[in-house]
């Protein structure tokens, strides 16, 4: 068993205070690791060591050629550490190793794609009236605290750390208690990748932790990704500084399905956009519209095809759903199960889920509602679980007012044939990503973020970068005249 520290200033350094948090195996329910619960003096080192890098140099005179480099070495780090990063992740999280692998593969690309941004960002020279030019210069913003969740550890750590390192900021980054380990790993690679010092700080711990990052006056925006109810304090915290934010938080998404629809394709679409990573995902189709006349054969074939979904070892090849990854996250669902069970009709699941491989570890079943309405907990609040609500509805206009009758607007989805059903319906969707005829396909080079109170600002593509950066206008007098007003 590993016990890590953070990572300041370029070094692996031991916390200010003893204390310490156990990292779970949420599939062997045992501790593998053991990371600092970071204090506010932790906080206070990193954020000093990321401003001193920001300030002082050499991270400042680096050239956005430099940058470039460093994020293709970093992908290519991720490239050859992969196989043993995926592993890692699996451990931590619970998730099947196949998916683990597709994630790290994304990491890598996150990078790349940061790595070929960094010379293409420039201002703009603005014409102004007056013999006078006007620029709009692009500036990092300065040190960013990065704060981010536990389903996808690594990739949430990449769609940070490679658009600020892009923009030429320096960082400190928390990710979540449960799991810190990934991030970690890499972050013994840094000096490799030719990262100075104190550009990419990592300080481990909980909440608290992460509050001392929101309130540190000499951090200059905070990038989060989580709940909604911790974004809501985050913002109330950056208040006081008046930082810059960007949230990225959940998400009860619509996955929309007319009878029109490809009928087999539509059936995989709604357990794909549901019960990928355990349901753990900010963007799950959790409530899942079906047009009246094809609704009790839909149900009958999700439940069918859900019953037949392999819960099993994370490290297991053929898993395709892994465990929870905390005891805590496994009481919710359980809870969430129950109350199903009381507001709708239990098609399949609603239990933990247990095997001759899986006698222990906080597996649940896939679990499917049916005749659920849209006024039911079960139907307005985030389970971040393998718990899909099935939704009867008539015609467009009823689906389009339910799909948008939620607090959230991260992500949707619509399946049809019918080109122009499809192209109204995308329009009146109220969510930062409406998918066609699939559901959850995620590429760096788009833009990802929510709509209402799923979040503020984008990530990814040429959109994540403008959260880093600053603009400044540079007026420059070109006449040599006085001004002769006085
Ligand atoms: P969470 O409880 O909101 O935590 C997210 C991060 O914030 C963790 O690192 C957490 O530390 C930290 N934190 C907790 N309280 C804090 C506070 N008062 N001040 C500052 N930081 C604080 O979310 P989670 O349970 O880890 O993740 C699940 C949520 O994330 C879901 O709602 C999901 O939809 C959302 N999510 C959104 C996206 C997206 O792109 N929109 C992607 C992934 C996940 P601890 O680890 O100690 O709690
Ligand atoms: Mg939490």
């Amino acid at each position: 068993m590993k016990t890590y520290t953070h990572h300041i200033n370029g070094e692996f350094v031991p916390a200010g205070t003893s204390t310490t948090l156990d990292v779970i195996d949420p599939a062997a329910e045992s501790v593998i690791a053991r990371v600092p619960d970071g204090s506010r003096d932790d906080v206070d080192r990193a954020a000093a060591a990321a401003r001193e890098a920001f300030d002082a140099g050499p991270w400042k005179d680096t050239t956005a050629q430099d940058r470039g480099r460093i994020l293709f070495a970093l992908a290519r780090i991720v490239r050859e550490r992969a196989a043993e990063l995926a592993e890692l992740e699996t451990r931590n999280t619970g998730k099947p190793i196949v998916e683990a692998e597709f994630d790290v593969v994304d990491v890598a690309t996150c990078f790349e794609y940061y790595g070929g941004l960094a010379t293409k960002i420039h201002g703009d020279v603005i014409p102004v009236p007056d013999n006078a030019m006007s620029l709009a210069l692009r500036e990092p913003i300065g040190v960013a605290g990065q704060i981010i969740p536990w389903n996808y550890p690594l990739l949430m750590a990449a769609w940070k750390l490679a658009p600020a390192i892009c923009a030429g900021c320096t960082m400190v980054l928390k990710p979540a208690e449960q799991t810190p380990l990934t991030v970690l790993e890499l972050a013994s690679s840094f000096a490799d990748a030719g990262l100075p010092p104190g550009v990419v700080n990592i300080v481990t711990g909980a909440g608290e932790t992460g509050a001392a990052i929101v309130a540190h006056p000499g951090v200059d925006k905070i990038a989060f990704t989580g709940s909604a109810e911790v974004g809501k304090s985050i913002m109330r915290g950056a208040a006081d500084t008046l930082k810059k934010i960007s949230l990225e938080l959940g998400g009860k998404s619509p996955n929309i399905f007319f009878a029109d629809a490809d009928f087999e394709a539509a059936v995989e679409g709604a357990l794909f956009g549901v019960f990928f990573n355990q349901g753990e995902v900010c963007s799950a189709g959790s409530r899942i519209l079906v047009e009246r006349p094809i609704y009790g054969r839909f149900v009958d074939a999700i439940a069918e095809k859900a019953r037949a979904i392999k819960v099993g070892p994370p490290l297991d090849r053929e898993t395709k759903m892994g465990a929870l990854v905390s005891r805590e996250q496994f009481d919710r669902v359980r809870r969430y199960q129950e109350i199903g069970k009381r507001e709708a009709k239990l098609a399949v699941g609603g239990g933990a889920a247990r095997g001759a491989a899986i006698d222990r570890g906080y597996f649940v079943e896939p679990t499917i509602f049916y005749d659920v309405d849209n006024s039911t907990r079960i139907a307005r609040e985030e389970i971040f679980g393998p718990v899909a609500c099935v939704i009867p509805f008539d015609g467009e206009e009823e689906a389009v007012r339910i799909a948008n009758d939620t607090y959230y607007g991260l992500a949707a989805a619509v399946w049809t044939r019918d080109i122009f059903r499809a192209m109204r319906t995308v329009k009146n969707l109220r969510a930062g990503i409406v998918w066609v005829n699939h559901m959850q396909p995620t590429y760096v080079e788009a833009p990802w973020g929510g709509y209402k109170q799923s979040g503020i600002g984008r990530e990814l593509g040429k959109w994540g970068v403008e959260e880093y950066l600053n603009v400044k206008q540079v007026y420059i007098n070109l006449s040599e005249q006085p001004i002769g007003w006085y």
